[in-house]
């Protein structure tokens, strides 16, 4: 299916059941509003000129409307560009120039983004750049108002012209570990992935969606948005940008099923101070995912949210995104100590990283994978494509992983971030997670920092629980003394208020190391 058919089936068969709630703005529609609304903002694109393969561009914060540009955008064979709402101007000039967008929808403004002043500030530098239409203003209406002109023999023709196997989006890596990279994903990627991971979590039309995560990355639109459109089930966005307590608020006004968030954002959730008061009750599911999951916080989701069939994914926006999953039925162990089994009609193999040789399962290398959810490409890089994916079209993630006998995939970090210290490699995830366990510790990241004497030398940066008391470097030592090899224990400390994040929720390594590394 193309994801246009794909959302007429879920019209089809659920048309009265909720498709979205957009709880700031109070719009609520059933799959046969949400169906027509799709319609009518595709009808809007044709009539305003965009042709198949033409890139349209979207730089907002979550909203319906967001959902309605990806769904018609994929209606009428555009290729969407998600451009990261964190951007300033000159970052969004390069997403712009790089993927030759000639139509943009922006949000006007939020906090302190104001979007249209940066837009018009460079509009000058993208020639390419036909015309903008800022949601919820007159421009937003042109688009709308362009449906009359199209009529829906003219959107079935067009229609008529796709592929399932045509790019559908350009998607922008985090940019976790340097520049994001623009991942070229076709609907058959995308609307698979999304439909095989709502699959595993079993999503029904009776499921409500809690999207807190940003819309421009696959977290939200893939394993939300389609994984949602392709059960039947309700996406409901909370908030523009990420708000605990609107949330949670959310979660219990809308009787939402599931949640989901980066491992960062569950901590912040359960760190508010009113957490007790909200009612989860009704979830019984969710999704962690985008960085390494801590096993303290993974069993204060299951008992605290009653998140008890909590699934956590592992991923990247290359792959379309998910790679492998927990399963519901997996016990407590296999969902805190690893991201779960490959997905059906995925390959995975861990990889010599030098040679290249598949590993037996227990030893760690890195993870390649190969399958319908690996990307058609960079766009316009063929180079840097040829370098993640090989001739036989296995993808090289550059994540370390082991494979464990039961089949269950373990992460154990990046190739990037592993430290080597005095010839011994040492990985940061392993010490985080131990030092998660530390009461004077509400969020901790390892990294290594360059040393005259072992060539890399261990730095834990810590977010204290109490910022009157944070932990000394005794206290850390002490702690890990008993329990952690010597060369492990971190030898140096900084403590922090928070930590530099991507707008999809993780850590930027990259910043700490070059902040602390001099
Ligand atoms: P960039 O490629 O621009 O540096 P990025 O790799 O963070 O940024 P994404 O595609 O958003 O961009 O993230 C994919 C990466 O996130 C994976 O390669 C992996 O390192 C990490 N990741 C995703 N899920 C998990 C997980 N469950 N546990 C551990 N790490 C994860
Ligand atoms: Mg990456």
């Amino acid at each position: 299916d193309t994801i246009g058919a794909n959302l007429d089936r879920a019209v089809a068969a659920w048309p009265d059941r909720e498709a979205l709630v957009d709880v700031a703005a109070g719009t609520r529609w059933t799959y046969a509003e949400f169906g027509d609304a799709v319609r009518q903002l595709a009808r809007g694109l044709l009539g305003s000129g965009v042709a198949k393969g033409d890139r349209v561009g979207i730089w907002a914060v979550n909203c319906a409307e967001w959902v309605l540009v990806q769904y018609a955008t994929a209606r009428i064979g555009a290729v969407m560009v998600t451009i990261n709402p964190a951007y300033r101007a000159h970052e969004l000039a390069y997403v712009l120039g790089q993927a030759g967008v000639s139509l943009l929808v922006a949000s006007q403004s939020h906090r302190t983004s104001d979007y249209r002043a940066m837009v018009e500030s460079v509009r000058g530098e993208c020639p390419g750049l036909r015309a903008v239409h800022y949601i919820g203003d007159g421009s937003w209406d042109l688009l709308l108002d362009a449906a009359r002109t199209v009529d829906d023999a003219q959107l079935a023709a067009r229609e008529a012209l796709l592929s399932c196997d045509d790019p559908v989006n350009i998607q922008y890596t985090s940019g976790t570990t340097g520049f994001p990279k623009g991942a070229t994903l076709s609907h058959h990627n995308i609307l698979n992935n999304g439909y095989s991971v709502g699959g595993t979590i079993a999503y029904t039309e009776r499921d409500r969606v809690c999207l807190p995560v940003p819309f421009y990355h696959c977290f939200g639109m893939v394993m939300g948005n389609l994984a949602a459109t392709s059960h039947g089930a309700c996406m409901v966005i909370p908030a523009p940008s990420f708000d605990p307590a609107a949330t949670l608020r959310a979660v219990e006004q809308e009787r939402c099923t599931s949640l989901y968030g980066v491992p960062t954002m569950f901590i912040a959730e359960l760190n508010l101070p009113d957490f007790g008061s909200y009612d989860l009750s009704t979830l019984r599911t969710g999704i962690m995912a985008g960085s390494p999951c801590p096993v303290e916080v993974m069993k204060r989701v299951v008992t605290e949210m009653h998140m008890a069939e909590v699934s956590i994914c592992y991923g990247m926006t290359e792959t379309s995104p998910v790679s492998t999953q927990t399963r519901r039925d997996d016990d407590l162990e296999r969902r805190t100590g690893t991201v779960g089994r490959v997905l059906p009609h995925i390959e995975v193999r861990i990889a010599d990283p030098v040679t290249g040789v598949t590993l037996p399962r227990g030893e760690a290398g890195e993870l390649c994978t190969r399958g319908y959810s690996v990307m058609l490409g960079y766009w316009e890089q063929p180079e840097k494509t040829a370098e993640a994916v090989d001739a036989g079209r296995w993808m090289h993630t550059g994540d370390l992983a082991v494979m464990r006998e039961d089949g269950c995939v373990q992460i154990v970090g990046r190739i990037k971030d592993m430290i080597i210290r005095g010839g011994e490699n040492v990985y940061p995830r392993e010490i985080e997670e131990f030092l998660h366990a530390h009461p004077g510790i509400a969020d901790v990241q390892v990294v290594g920092v360059p040393d005259d004497r072992y060539g890399e030398e261990i730095l834990a940066c810590v977010v204290p629980r109490d910022a009157g008391a944070p932990p000394s470097l005794e206290d850390i030592t002490a702690f890990c003394r008993e329990r952690l090899a010597h060369y492990k224990i971190p030898r140096r400390l900084e403590i922090l208020d928070e930590f530099p994040m991507t707008v999809s929720g993780k850590v930027r390594k990259v910043e700490l190391r070059r902040r602390f590394g001099e």
